[in-house]
């Protein structure tokens, strides 16, 4: 008999790192204009800051006889319709769940079923049930076996619920042999736990994953990155949102793996700063960058959304004493909180400059459908689409405000966000945080210019949103 064929679909962004566009009409730029948006976005997609899902990975790894399984990215190809498949997977996020039922339609249209999963999935089954055979409920690592054995058995079910978190001290090795390489800036990407102990109201992390840090075992996490380091000499990335959560832990991992000689990226909480021997073990096994989430200065701000791991007045002595190990720092902020007002983006300013931050982030609260935040904002009245059109929380880079802020009538917002990210972001600032980097100088440098590039496109569509909705 032949093999049961497994399409594991993952579905693109309407715009961001893997594929920078305004959500308005491309027709607004003429010539140079358009021209330079053009290459700007084949550039960034050219030089591969695209990574592969990690959620299709660990599902492509999953082994039954008799069914072979094949990650379709359409961030770099249309669905293979031309190919026969007996099972299509889509993984569902909030905002893109529009897109992902269209694709469901048309593969079940051609009469191959389909499986919807992931965090959209999870938290809203009711409005994914009609565009979806199957659904899977919750981590799928444990379920997605029953899965296949179902399809190989000829006998799906309609429902996939996991009764609790699957223990991830089982090992599970992650696979790469569905994954076209070259397509990818690394394939290193290693998760060491899940779940969160904090409670920040804009995340939903601790809303899919648990207030439970569930982790892996470290004899199987040595091995994995062993084993990815054969096949790939690029940089690892470890996508756990705090790879710092458990300091002994963390501090055990990256001692055993500094023999490997590896380099690698992640994402940690700025309390790194003060906990040198961990910063030295971050250092000597090869860190060469990470992404903190700094949020806000304003300690009104980080009250309100609950953001209360790091104090604020110890922010920048942390950033610069990571920054001081030869370690770079992304710095992630939010502009738009409950507490911030039109003096906020000054405050920013001078605490990128002090600290000397690599890339800045200036990011928009994105109230997703199923966060804390989101229900407030609701009740409050402040959400700028209708709450029920869940699809319509959709993910831009900075380019759509969803909400009205607190503190800021919105035109005067959207003015000061704009001339924010002005100053923060310039080809002079691109040079200058190049050449001030600890680490990776180049890198560096290619973000801030293609942050430049990104958040002029969020400059336009926001003044674009704002025109239309004071027409
Ligand atoms: S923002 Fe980070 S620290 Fe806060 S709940 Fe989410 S994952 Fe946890």
């Amino acid at each position: 008999m032949m093999d049961k064929k497994v399409a594991l679909v993952f579905l693109p962004s309407d715009s961001g790192v893997d594929g920078a566009r305004s959500l308005y009409d491309e027709g607004a730029a003429f010539g140079p204009a358009r021209w330079f948006n053009g290459t700007v976005r084949n550039l960034i997609k050219k030089t591969q800051f695209a990574i592969p899902p990690l959620a299709l990975m660990i599902l492509a790894s999953v082994e039954v006889p008799g069914v072979e399984q094949s990650i379709c990215d359409l961030r770099f190809e249309p669905f293979p319709f031309e190919r026969s498949w007996d099972l299509a997977g889509i993984s569902v996020q909030t905002g893109m769940a529009g897109k992902a039922f269209d694709l469901a339609g048309r593969i079940r249209a051609r009469g191959i079923p389909v499986v919807l999963g992931g965090p959209h999935v999870t938290m809203f089954p009711e409005s994914c049930r009609p565009h979806a055979d199957a659904l899977v409920l919750g981590e799928a690592d444990d379920l997605w076996k029953e899965v296949l054995a179902d399809l190989s058995a000829g006998s799906l079910k309609r429902e996939y619920r996991a009764a609790q978190p699957p223990d991830l001290s089982l090992p599970r090795p992650v696979g790469k042999a569905s994954l076209k390489k070259s397509r990818y800036f690394t394939t290193n990407l290693v998760q060491t736990g899940r779940g969160c102990p904090w409670r920040c109201d804009f995340c939903n992390v601790h809303v899919l994953n648990g207030h439970v840090l569930r982790q892996r075992r470290i004899d199987d996490l040595v091995g994995e990155v062993a084993r990815f380091r054969e096949d790939d000499r690029r940089i690892f990335f470890f996508v756990d949102d705090s790879i710092n959560a458990d300091p002994a832990f963390a501090l055990e991992l990256f001692d055993r793996l500094t023999p490997l000689g590896i380099r690698w990226f992640g994402q940690a909480t700025t309390t790194l700063g003060q906990q040198p021997r961990l910063l030295d073990a971050f250092a000597r096994s090869g860190c060469q960058a990470l992404l903190v989430g700094i949020e806000s200065i304003e300690p009104s701000s980080r009250d309100a959304h609950r953001k209360t791991q790091n104090r604020t007045g110890e922010l920048a002595g942390n950033i610069k004493a990571i920054r001081q190990s030869g370690i770079s720092l992304y710095g992630s902020f939010i502009y738009g909180l409950d507490g911030d007002t039109l003096s906020t983006p000054a405050a920013i300013l001078d605490f990128i400059a002090e600290t000397r931050l690599d890339v800045p982030g200036i990011n928009l609260l994105r109230p997703n459908p199923g966060t804390k935040v989101f229900e407030r904002l609701r009740e409050e009245g402040r959400l700028l689409f209708d709450p029920d059109d869940l699809a319509s929380f959709r993910y831009t880079f900075g380019q759509e405000m969803l909400y009205r802020p607190k503190n800021i009538p919105l035109p005067d917002f959207i003015e000061s966000y704009s001339e924010l990210t002005r100053k923060v972001f310039n080809m002079r600032n691109a040079f200058m945080r190049g050449m001030a980097a600890p680490s990776i100088k180049p890198a560096v440098m290619l973000f801030n210019l293609f942050y430049a590039h990104l958040y002029s496109l969020s400059r336009h569509d926001l003044q674009r949103q704002l025109d239309g909705l004071q027409a």
